[in-house]
């Protein structure tokens, strides 16, 4: 399986091969930011498979944090593409990205007549060891 991708503003495309280790989505307070407020939906992706074809990405990670993640965004239109967390080697793609981002997680379809009716809270955290992995909200 070959995935194609890129950014808003066509700077930035990329790459992946292989089947996806993982597709999910996750609903915490950090991928709030970058979703808008919905679930984010995303591959893990091993990193010898995935690569930029075209431009460089910039990267960002926040200092005050413990394991803070590095994100990689265009520097042109901005549009968040992959993160990397410092304990995981995977890339995390957002599938949002993708050429044809049709995508399901969880059983829901990431698609413009979605039913997926998430709701925003901020109490949501990524666990540190689970990579946003398969974070259904969940009231505890
Ligand atoms: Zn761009
Ligand atoms: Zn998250």
């Amino acid at each position: 399986m070959e995935l194609t991708g890129g950014c808003y503003c066509g700077a930035m495309r990329y790459e992946a091969e292989g089947k996806p280790k993982l597709r999910a989505q996750c609903h915490c307070r950090e991928c709030q930011y970058f979703s808008g407020g919905g679930p984010n939906f995303f591959l893990l992706i091993p990193p010898e498979n995935f690569r930029y074809t075209e431009g460089t990405p910039q990267s960002f990670r926040r200092s005050d944090l413990e394991n803070a993640v590095t994100r990689e965004f265009c520097a042109q239109c901005g549009t968040h593409l992959a993160t990397r967390r410092q304990d995981m080697p995977e890339v995390i793609l957002k599938a949002g990205t993708l050429d044809g981002p049709n995508f399901s997680a969880n059983r829901r379809s990431l698609s413009s007549r979605s039913t997926a009716s998430p709701s925003i809270s901020s109490r949501k955290k990524c666990l540190p060891t689970s990579a946003c992995r398969d974070a259904e909200p969940k009231d505890t």
